[in-house]
């Protein structure tokens, strides 16, 4: 972490600036001595200086980011600063302070002194491709870990090269005679600098040279060798990566040769076991799965059909029974109260059967609707004018219709509409006590034509509310005291202005009556 916050995060101009700063703690040694030490040593100080402040400034510069074009130029700017900064700034530095005479003492001659100061800029440049393609091998190998094992391999014959070039470097010192003379004070400075031009800048030369050599005789045959190596290991990684992947996207059959018995091999196995699971547990759950859509379809054309079935002959049961009633002499005088309750019955049978069969018919082949453009007002009106005196006989409730005059037509499929206006204005009747009103409210609205009814029932209890619309359920009190419905009703209504492109809502609380709503699209907005 510590070593992130120092590398490559500061911008160009600080960078120049701590270059500059380092480049003036540095010459300030050569040149205070600079009377003293030989010519060459002078001017290899020189050529150190440059190197060492191109790799602060190499070190510190942040990579640019942005378009490879934009990064090129700013690199190049930076090189140009150092240039400046190394090869302008700092001589000029020296001759303010009165040192410039020592530029000319070394063997490089002033010109030449300020050309390997400034070729600092060069070598900055140099290390910066160095610094490239660093960070472009780290992008590599944190991505496939393939390159990050060689990257492994690499550094440890990188290691053995610099201590090998150490070695080497520290043997070659030490045999060699002809080395740049002793000089002419033995003061402090005189022995750093022969120090310095004696052994450090040879040894470092030397290290450097041999290292260059050792690496370019190592690293090929290391990095092929390392490649084939980490290629083994990654291979089976990659397959089960690859694997895993297919699994993800449904393919259950995925599978990875086990190869070998290490760690690896370990999760081939697992995987395997666990994909062979998995293929066989969706396989049951899918068999499972077919049965009850099988079951569920027979089920449902079972209704359907028995549904069917029924109908003709209750319609004929009925208009027998109308027929009987109808004509005064024919029904017994003692039977007629029996026949009417027959009638009844069978009306409601027939109304319940109508229902059912409608509801399995939407399951099983999806409803057949004829949608157009319709009068809602008068449909209303007609259906609350044929129940309100039945209604008034047999529960004592009155029915009425409230319909504006210009109410514009509707987009509903008549016939379902009636479906649907039967089941809320029965509903409404049979959950009204004797003496109530049950009321259907026309409006239009922005968009839609709105149908209300309204009751001065009972009321729906908050925690019903949620279910009434569900097949087959039936509130509480309709339960104990009401045995007339079967719960399919509401279903009935949702289904079918649901598919006719309306909406269905409710309110009601306990005690205050209920108020069902419908909405179709009118035919203008639709
Ligand atoms: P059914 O009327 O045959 O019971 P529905 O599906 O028509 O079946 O209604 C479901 C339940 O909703 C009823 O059992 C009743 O509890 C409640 N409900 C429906 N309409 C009303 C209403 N107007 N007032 C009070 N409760 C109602």
């Amino acid at each position: 972490m510590k070593a992130r916050r120092f590398l490559w995060c500061v911008g160009t101009i600080r960078a120049l600036v701590e270059s500059w700063v380092l480049g003036t703690f540095l010459i300030t040694g050569p040149l205070l001595v600079g009377e003293q030490i030989p010519a060459n040593a002078l001017g290899q100080s020189f050529l150190f200086l440059g190197l060492v402040c191109a790799l602060w400034c190499a070190l510190r510069l942040r990579v640019p980011a942005g378009r490879g074009r934009a990064r090129l130029l700013r690199e190049g700017a930076a090189a140009l600063g150092l240039t400046l900064t190394l090869g302008g700034g700092l001589p000029a530095l020296a001759f303010i302070v009165g040192w410039g005479d020592r530029f000319a003492r070394s063997n490089l001659g002033v010109v030449g002194a300020v050309l390997v100061l400034g070729a600092g800029g060069m070598i900055f440049a140099a290390l910066r491709i160095g610094v490239w393609l660093w960070h472009a091998w780290n992008r590599l190998r944190r991505r496939r870990m393939l390159w990050a094992l060689t990257h492994a391999h690499l550094t440890v014959v990188v290691m053995l090269a610099l201590l090998m070039a150490t070695l080497g470097g520290f043997q070659i010192i030490s045999t060699m005679e002809d080395l740049p003379g002793r000089f002419p004070s033995p003061d402090w400075a005189s022995a750093f600098v022969d120090l310095l031009a004696r052994t450090i800048f040879p040894l470092v030369g030397i290290v450097a040279i041999l290292l260059i050599v050792l690496l370019a005789i190592l690293l090929p045959p290391s990095a092929i060798f390392s490649y084939i190596v980490a290629r083994r290991t990654t291979r089976r990684l990659e397959s089960l990566a690859a694997a895993a992947t297919a699994l993800r996207w449904g393919d259950l059959s995925a599978r990875v040769p086990v190869e070998g018995e290490d760690e690896v091999a370990q999760l081939q196995t697992d995987f395997n076991a666990m994909a062979a699971y998995l293929e066989r547990a969706t396989g049951e759950i899918q068999a499972e799965r077919d049965k009850v859509v099988t079951l569920l379809q027979s089920r449902r054309d079972l209704i359907a059909n028995v549904s069917h079935e029924l109908r003709t002959p209750v319609a004929t049961l009925r208009g027998y029974l109308e027929s009987i009633l109808k004509d005064k002499g024919v029904a017994p005088v003692g039977l007629r109260p029996d026949l009417e309750v027959m009638a009844n019955e069978v009306e409601r049978l027939q109304g319940l059967i109508d229902d059912l069969f409608t509801l399995a018919r939407a399951e099983v082949d999806g409803l057949v609707l004829n949608v157009r453009p319709t009068d809602i007002g008068s449909l209303v009106r007609e259906r609350v004018e044929a129940m309100a005196p039945l209604a008034w006989q047999s529960d004592r409730v009155e029915l009425v219709a409230e319909v504006p005059p210009d109410l514009p037509p509707a987009l509903a499929d008549p016939e379902r509409l009636e479906q649907v206006l039967i089941n809320l204005l029965r509903n409404g009747v049979r959950h009204t006590p004797p003496g109530g009103i049950a009321a259907a409210l026309v409006a239009a609205e922005a968009e839609h034509v709105r149908i209300e009814v309204r009751d001065t029932g009972a009321g729906i209890p908050p925690a019903e509310l949620d279910h009434i619309w569900e097949r087959f359920y039936r509130g509480a009190e309709a339960r104990v005291k009401d045995h007339r419905g079967a719960g399919l009703g509401l279903a009935l209504v949702k289904e079918l202005v649901e598919a006719m492109g309306g909406a269905v809502a409710v309110e009601s609380a306990p005690g205050e009556g209920s108020t069902f709503t419908v909405r179709f699209p009118a035919a203008a907005a639709g």
